[in-house]
């Protein structure tokens, strides 16, 4: 399971373990727990980061749905991941306010 916080004020859910609230600064968030496994919903290789990107290419992105319910955006680990989509994947890490992916089972 992984910690996020759902803010009192604007509703937002944040890959964060505590406030403030990232859309609106709310002090007041509620911690709650959330899969690891999820399943995916699209992904694409990036060869060209955007410029001002300390990130270098090729990484892949990718649109998850977790089990219970939230779809969020994040990184896969295996740059030569193909898919396919309904994969599973299990949620390794969260580097930089990105989630990041690998698929479900494989050794950490
Ligand atoms: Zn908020």
């Amino acid at each position: 399971m992984t910690t996020i916080i759902e803010c009192a004020s604007c509703g937002r859910r944040s890959l964060r373990d505590a406030g403030p609230c990232p859309a609106c600064g709310a002090a007041q968030v509620t911690a709650k727990s959330i899969a690891d496994r999820g399943v995916l919903v699209s992904w694409t290789v990036i060869r060209r980061p955007p410029k001002n990107s300390a990130e270098t290419g090729p990484y892949t992105v990718a649109v998850v749905r977790l089990g219970d319910g939230p779809t969020i955006c994040g990184r896969i680990k295996n740059p030569e991941f193909q898919g396919p989509v309904g994969a599973a994947l299990d949620l390794r890490a969260i580097e930089s306010d990105v989630p990041v992916f690998e698929p479900a089972g494989s050794a950490r």
